[in-house]
């Protein structure tokens, strides 16, 4: 699991993302139990602190709120969370 993004570099860019559309942090680093609790797998980005799940005021247009991430290295996926997105640096590898 790695990324080339620096912590701070990915906090900036959550930070900025949600000032942008606005949304709420609503799950972020998580310890390996918690991960696999809640449908993740060991060593995804969640665990980590390289993940946010958000909560959109307003969902915005997905190609829209693609394009904007990708601006800050963000990935945005879309995976069903209610009104929101996961978000993780546009270089992440899982290995
Ligand atoms: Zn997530």
């Amino acid at each position: 699991m790695s990324t080339f993004m620096a912590p701070e570099v990915f906090d900036d860019a959550v930070r900025a993302y949600c000032t942008r559309y606005p949304a709420s942090v609503i799950s972020g680093g998580r310890t390996r139990k918690h991960t696999i609790a809640v449908g993740g797998f060991a060593g995804d980005p969640h665990e980590a602190w390289f993940a946010v799940d958000v909560q959109y005021d307003e969902v915005p247009d997905y190609d829209e709120a693609h394009a904007f991430g990708l601006t800050l290295g963000l990935k945005v996926l879309r995976e069903g969370h209610a009104n929101g997105d996961h978000l993780q640096p546009v270089d992440w590898l899982n290995d």
